[in-house]
């Protein structure tokens, strides 16, 4: 049991555990410390490896409704406990306490997810064979199994969410997982731990480590884990894929979202909205999540009338203390974070970009930013900016506006304003992103909805039905002589 005192218990096999080692949380906000972890030893690791690899087939054969009953007490208790989570990924994260609330919120929706999607996984189909004379007689029955053990690994910029997302879909198609939160944010992930123990599923079926990183490739490597789901930055993602070419790999890494403005989306109501979205989710937890808005593409019709809203938009957003209730953009993680951000914005003044608002540093705090004319081979255009910092540019016509949101080495997500539903058919088969938000910034995710990128953005998808379908595989059995 841990006390006051004690460091936090990470999950081994479904039970708190400690070990030698710990890490310390620390806010970016205030440099407090927010709590003190225990890091599991390797032969800890190795325990929860090989529970988990025992527990597989047992698990895989545990009725759905039991699962979809786990997932229901996990829904009810993020519900209940909200406020609590949302204080607690706002300390960690340094995420304003408002948006963790909705953090708390999605992920409620996760687990609800899938719940459903356990309950009516896996219906099967049966499917005659005797359209060819060889088939007569025979019946193909589908069914989807788990392909193993899933090694689920999170970033620290949605502590809860991305770990939900990893651990729900597997508890709904009854595979075992092992949950590896990030070293900034390990509370979040620790807290979905606390509220699976009052589950009852099977001990070995989930657990939740946070190992340090330089003993994460052993983990990767391990073939009793043939699944990783993982969600993080490109150069740590692609490794993972090439290390591990054989399992299947899900990655979600960055990318460097854009919203473009089309000719007819003109009205000055039609502007203010666009600029308040704008703002509101290029500054949304301090720029870095990775479908923040980045990169502003107008059409030249209307931007000089967009530029100054954006200004203003951007301006009025608050900073500050995350606990505060009115704070609309906290610090970055930490403040290397933000150095590094300053010394991009630094490097595309000097080449000539202009600095419209922001551009100043506190610490690990960043000031809202807007520059427009930014130079095309600086890092800010071409590399994910992970925060508050936008860049904007006019395009002639929307075919050049298309393009330049194609011309990125990444392809999560896009943003395209226009009420002409062709256009919106038009965005859809020229942009090459994993979605694309018609009449809104590319920043929004729906947690059921096929979740993902292109290019270096990654490979595979996410969203709880998809994640169920990449954790299975489909085995069909022939049924002969009927
Ligand atoms: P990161 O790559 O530094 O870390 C992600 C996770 O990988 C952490 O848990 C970390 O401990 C672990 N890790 C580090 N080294 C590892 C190794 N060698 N082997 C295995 N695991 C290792 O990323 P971050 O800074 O925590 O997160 C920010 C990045 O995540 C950004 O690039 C952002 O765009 C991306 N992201 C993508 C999505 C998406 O769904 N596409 C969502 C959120 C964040």
């Amino acid at each position: 049991m841990t006390t006051a005192t004690s460091p936090h218990a990470f999950w081994l096999a479904g039970r708190e555990a400690t070990g030698d080692e710990t890490l310390t949380v620390t806010s970016p906000w205030d440099g407090r410390t927010v709590g003190t972890v225990a890091v599991p030893t390797e032969d800890q690791v190795e325990q929860a490896v090989a529970a988990a690899a025992s527990v597989a087939a047992e698990f895989a054969a545990t009725p759905a409704h039991v699962r979809a009953a786990a997932l229901d007490h996990v829904t009810r208790r993020l519900t209940e406990r909200t406020e609590e989570i949302a204080r607690l990924i706002s300390a960690e994260n340094g995420k304003p306490v408002k948006w963790a609330r909705g953090e708390v919120g999605r992920c409620v929706s996760v687990f609800r997810w899938a719940a459903e999607e356990a309950r009516r996984f896996n219906g099967g189909t049966a499917q005659r064979l005797d359209s060819d004379a060889g088939g007569t007689g025979r019946l193909a029955l589908t069914r989807r199994f788990p392909r193993g053990p899933v090694l689920g690994i999170a970033p620290f910029n949605f502590p809860l969410n991305l770990c939900a997302h990893k651990v729900a879909p597997a508890i709904a198609v009854g595979t075992p997982i092992i949950l590896k939160p990030a070293p900034a944010t390990p509370l979040s992930g620790l807290l979905i731990g606390e509220l699976l123990a009052e589950t009852g599923l099977p001990a070995g079926s989930w657990s939740v480590l946070p190992v340090p990183n330089d003993r994460m490739p052993s983990l990767v490597a391990d073939e009793r884990l043939p699944v990783i789901s993982f969600t993080g930055s490109g150069p740590v993602g692609w490794s993972i894929l090439d290390s591990v070419p054989r399992k299947r790999v899900t990655l979600e890494l960055g990318g460097n979202g854009a919203a473009v403005v089309l000719a007819d989306w003109s009205s000055d109501e039609d502007l203010d909205f666009a600029a308040r979205r704008i703002a509101a989710f290029s500054n949304y937890q301090g720029g870095q999540s990775c479908i923040s808005v980045q990169r502003v593409v107008a059409d030249a019709s209307v931007y000089d009338r967009l530029v100054p809203r954006v200004i203003e938009a951007v301006e009025a957003q608050v900073t500050g203390d995350p606990s505060d209730e009115a704070t609309d953009v906290g610090p970055l993680i930490s403040e290397d974070a933000a150095r590094r951000v300053e010394s991009w914005v630094e490097e595309a003044v000097a080449a000539g970009a202009k600095l419209l608002t922001g551009g100043k540093r506190d610490g690990a705090a960043y000031a809202p930013t807007v520059l427009a004319d930014v130079p095309a081979d600086v890092r800010i255009s071409c590399e994910e900016v992970f925060g508050p910092v936008l860049t904007l540019a006019s395009a002639e016509d929307e075919e050049a506006a298309f393009a330049a949101v194609n011309d990125s080495k990444y392809g999560l997500q896009a943003g395209v304003f226009t009420h002409d539903v062709q256009a919106a058919f038009r965005a859809h088969r020229a942009l090459e992103v994993g979605g694309v938000i018609i009449g809104d910034v590319p920043s929004y995710r729906a947690d059921q909805m096929p979740y993902g990128g292109t290019k270096e953005s990654g490979t595979g998808r996410e969203g709880v039905r998809f994640a169920m379908e990449d954790y299975t595989y489909e085995r069909v059995m022939v049924l002969t002589g009927l």
